[in-house]
């Protein structure tokens, strides 16, 4: 492989290793010169050095040895001799010793080592003798021997010679070594020379090499980098080598290329984007958009469809290049050809090298074209393809036409729903300009019309207020009315039963059936105008909602008791059935007992024989009545009808059963007043049952403060005793009532003055101050409430007594302002009594006359105070007397008659007066008692479990004392009577 061709990596591996090699060779070469150094100066030392030393040895030794001999030839004695020849052996072995070293280690001829070797062990020898003659001290023979021509002098003179040839060669050789190692050190320092040459070359040669190997392709990255810097996106890196720089620059190139891909496919982008945010309507926008997208891709035909408002097809909407044949719509759900393709996976869809037989030889306004490529573009939004465009190429698309495409996708899709919907709200703002136009039409003709409403409506209201004003007159008119129809009616019920009664052994049954039918018409008629006074006060919203706590069974019981005498005369059973249990409820009692006594009295009217039941019970916050008769029952038309005013089920049932038809109205009205309702199921023949259902409400405030009779007891100071000259004023509008008055009073000589209405009766108010007042309430402009209020706020007549005569229907606030302002007595106007008149405007002038009587009658009969009962129930009269006998003389009396006869003559302290008595009430009763001067005086009070109780203020009204409910309560029985009786 070529150099250049290796990478780099490579490259510098083996550099190094080349290098490391030359290091190990340099290293090598030096081992081996020290070695080659080290072996000379060994030879030098094991060959010259050693055997010279050896020689110089042997030398001195063989001189020893001599010396030793003479020593011993001259010793003394033989510790001296023996001295000299130990040392003389001591030097012959060390000569031996060296002698072995030259032996080993000469390097001359062998034979010179051997001839000294032999001249010695002659030497030796002949020494050896020597020794001897001196140990056998031939002295002679010894110094023979030693004379420089003696034997043995001459065998020392032969060893010296050897061994000085030896010397000589030794010293010969170690020039000549010293001559071998200078040449060998020259040669040396020649091949050091030569081989750091030699690596100094090649090293500088791979370091080239390597150097631009990698400097010239670094250089030519670099200038492209450098280029690339300054923008120019067209630079290559030209380096084709297959190492890292090759890599290196084909990587360079395509990163370049694609950057330069990226910016085209910007640039385009952003061109395209231009032209999108150029136009908002649909064609125009569509039309630049292909244009220039076939521009920007190399594109020569375009087509753009459109999603149908139904969603079915897609339609053609404009096209560049093409035929008019070319243009239709296509069918969204069947996806056919290239366009289906591109629907069914929401994908750019693009066809490439399409076949010259193919079917895509498209039409053009200039003749047919084969393209080459064929793109379709869907254009979705929300998951629906919203558009389609498809643009063909005849050359082919630019590189960068998909990426182009995919870049402005996001844009495309937004743009194409911001134009569509910009279209969609074009169209609607037309629309609504059309609407808007046609509102303002509509709303110039409501303003006619509201002018006419209003037209209408200021008559209506006028209308309104007419029937208003109508409605309040009727209530007005019904409530005046049904009080003055009373007045007399209860005389025509009470006379008739008295004829009926007095008259019954003097009448022929025709005249008896006659005075019947007085008396029923009256009840019926009485009954007749309750009930209008009562709707009357309900329509006009004047009732009153007095809640308190009672026994629910044990009103039932009252009411039953009512009703028993017509069950038990037609023979039907009275079922209580709940009689047990302790029902206790808070509702208005009054208007509850009106109910079930409308419902058990309808009960026993329409029914002729089986039973009639009634049960109550609690549920939840509400309680239940129900009344079940076995009567005639209701047809299931007639049911919707039954609670309406003055309609019955069937008319023949008047004529059958009597009635007016406003019971059950008054029932419903009572129900819903109370915040509950009534039903009924019934079926023709077999019977009815009648269920109301009624809410627990909470009890009044102050529903425990019992109202109090409107009785003034103002002291009167300063007053005679005497009746005559007292000074009374009438004030009354109507003038026969004031000549009735006048009428009445004319016996008792009174000072009279009369005011015809408040103003005036306030202007002689000023003038005088009279010692009573009779005070009409219902009068022109000033009425008798503000003549009232007048005088009790002035401090001269704060006091003086005031008797109201009215026929007007008292509502609760009404009583509250007239007890106030505590007026003496109220006293119903209409068939007015002359006697009770006369009586109570003396009791008014005069009281100490009416206190005297009192206190006459009572000591005149018994040490007891008298009480008279008078009810007709045999228990509830049981009842009274078993409380009253410790401390009242107690007399009883069934019906009003009885009571009458009782009064008369026993005169009693205190009379407790059932009102629903048989025969004659307990209301006629009384006013027959109160007109009768001496009676009119005993307190009277009212027992008002009686089922025309309906309002208890009309009783107190009446001039009752007070009341006392039933059942009795023995407390509250006791404590009304002390306080009536003692004011305790
Ligand atoms: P009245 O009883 O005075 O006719 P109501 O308003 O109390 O008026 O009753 C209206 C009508 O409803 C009665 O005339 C009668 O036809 C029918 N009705 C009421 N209660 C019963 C009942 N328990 N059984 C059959 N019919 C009844």
């Amino acid at each position: 492989m070529k150099w250049h061709k290796m990478s780099v990596s490579q490259q510098l591996k083996i550099s190094l290793g080349l290098m490391a090699l030359f290091v190990l060779l340099l290293g090598a070469f030096g081992i081996w010169q020290s070695w080659e150094i080290f072996q000379e100066g060994e030879t030098l030392y094991n060959h010259p050095l050693q055997i010279r030393r050896a020689v110089s040895t042997v030398k001195h030794e063989v001189t020893y040895i001599n010396m030793s001999l003479r020593d011993m030839l001259l010793a003394e004695d033989d510790k001296e001799r023996d001295l000299a020849y130990e040392r003389l052996l001591a030097s012959e072995s060390m000569a031996s010793q060296n002698f072995d070293i030259i032996k080993t280690l000469y390097l001359g001829p062998q034979q010179d080592v051997q001839s000294a070797i032999t001249a010695y062990s002659v030497f030796t020898s002949h020494l050896n003798q020597v020794v001897d003659m001196i140990q056998n001290n031939q002295e002679e023979m010894v110094r023979e021997n030693l004379q420089s021509y003696g034997e043995f002098e001459k065998h020392h003179a032969n060893l010296v010679e050897s061994i000085r040839i030896i010397d000589d060669f030794a010293e010969a050789k170690a020039d000549q070594l010293y001559d071998d190692s200078r040449n060998m050190l020259v040669k040396m320092a020649i091949l050091n020379i030569s081989v750091i040459l030699l690596l100094l070359l090649s090293s500088y040669y791979i370091s080239k090499k390597l150097y631009s190997n990698i400097k010239g392709p670094l250089d030519n990255l670099n200038l492209a980098f450098t280029k690339v810097q300054e923008g120019d996106l067209k630079i290559r890196s030209d380096i084709e080598s297959e190492n890292e720089f090759g890599h290196l620059s084909s990587g360079f190139n395509n990163m370049i290329e694609t950057i330069e891909k990226n910016v085209n496919v910007n640039k385009s982008s952003s061109v395209l984007a231009n032209i999108m945010m150029m136009e908002d309507e649909v064609k125009p926008f569509f039309k630049s958009l292909l244009s220039g997208l076939l521009s920007e891709i190399n594109g020569n035909l375009g087509a753009a469809y459109l999603l149908s408002n139904d969603g079915k097809s897609y339609d053609f909407l404009i096209s560049i290049g093409m035929q008019d044949t070319f243009r239709h719509s296509f069918d969204a759900e069947s996806l056919e050809g290239e366009l289906g393709l591109a629907l069914s996976s929401n994908q750019i869809h693009i066809i490439r090298s399409i076949d010259k037989n193919s079917y895509m030889i498209l039409p053009t306004s200039t003749g047919h074209i084969l393209p080459k490529e064929i793109m379709t573009i869907p254009v979705t939004n929300m998951e629906r393809t919203i558009a389609v465009m498809t643009v063909a190429s005849v050359e082919g698309f630019n590189s960068e036409s998909i990426d182009l495409v995919e870049n402005i996708m996001d844009m495309l899709k937004a743009r194409t729903q911001g134009v569509l919907n910009y279209h969609m709200i074009n169209r609607l703002r037309e629309e609504l300009q059309l609407t808007n136009r046609e509102l303002e039409m509509q709303t110039s003709e409501l303003q006619a019309q509201e002018v006419e409403l209003k037209e209408q409506n200021r008559e209506l209201e006028r209308q309104k207020d007419e029937l208003m004003e109508v409605s309040r007159l009727k209530t007005n008119f019904l409530s005046n009315m049904s009080h003055e129809l009373r007045t007399p009616l209860n005389s025509v019920i009470a006379l008739s039963g008295v004829l009926e009664r007095k008259l019954k052994d003097r009448m022929t049954d025709e005249e008896k059936s006659f005075i019947e039918v007085i008396g029923r018409s009256g009840k019926n008629l009485l009954e007749m105008i309750n009930d209008i006074l009562d709707i009357s006060r309900i329509e006009s919203g004047k009732v009153d909602l007095l809640s308190e706590a009672f026994s629910l069974n044990g009103l039932i019981g009252e009411v039953l008791q009512v009703v028993k005498p017509l069950a038990d005369e037609k023979n039907i059973n009275l079922i209580h059935e709940t009689k047990d249990q302790d029902l206790t409820v808070i509702s208005d009692m009054q208007k509850v007992r009106h109910i079930v006594q409308n419902l058990l009295g309808n009960a026993v009217k329409f029914t002729e024989a089986g039973f009639v039941s009634v049960g109550a019970r609690i549920d939840n916050n509400h309680f239940i009545i129900e009344v079940l008769d076995t009567g005639i029952g209701i047809a299931q038309n007639d049911i919707k009808h039954i609670f309406d005013e003055f309609r019955q089920a069937d008319g023949s049932t008047t004529r059958k059963f009597g009635g007016t038809g406003l019971g059950l109205a008054i029932t419903k009205k009572y129900s819903e007043f109370l915040g509950g309702n009534i039903q009924v199921e019934s079926l023709l023949g077999q019977g009815s049952k009648f269920i109301v259902t009624l809410p627990i409400l909470k009890p009044s405030e102050g529903e425990n403060e019992k109202i109090e009779k409107i009785h003034s007891t103002i002291p009167r100071e300063g007053i005679s005793e005497s009746k005559h000259g007292k000074k009374l004023l009438i004030v009354e509008d109507s003038d026969p009532a004031i000549v009735q008055i006048l009428d009445i009073l004319q016996e008792d000589e009174y000072s009279i003055s009369i005011a015809r209405d408040g103003v005036e009766a306030i202007q002689i108010l000023k003038g005088m101050i009279p010692d009573g007042i009779i005070l009409d309430l219902m009068m022109p402009n000033i009425d008798g409430f503000e003549v009232l209020q007048a005088l009790r706020e002035n401090q001269r007549t704060e006091n003086v007594p005031v008797l109201v005569l009215t026929a007007k229907h008292m509502e609760k606030d009404e009583l509250a302002k007239l007890k106030k302002n505590h007026i003496y007595q109220l006293i119903q106007k209409g068939n007015v009594d002359p006697e009770m008149l006369r009586e109570a405007v003396l009791s008014m002038l005069c009281p100490p006359c009416r206190k005297e009587t009192v206190k006459t009658v009572r000591h005149i009969l018994s040490k007891l105070p008298t009480a008279l009962i008078v009810e007709d129930n045999p228990d509830n009269r049981l009842t009274a007397r078993a409380l009253l006998q410790d401390t009242f003389n107690v007399v009883e009396a069934e019906d009003g008659e009885e009571a009458l006869e009782l009064v008369k003559e026993h005169i009693p302290d205190i009379i407790l007066m059932d009102i629903a008595l048989p025969g004659m009430d307990g209301v006629e009763a009384f006013r027959i008692i109160r007109k009768t001067p001496t009676l009119a005086h005993i307190p009277i009070i009212a027992l008002t479990a009686s089922a025309m109780t309906t309002d208890r203020e009309i009783f107190l009204a009446h001039g009752f004392d007070a009341f006392i409910p039933k059942p009795i309560i023995e407390n509250q029985f006791l404590g009304i009577i002390q306080r009536v009786l003692y004011g305790e």
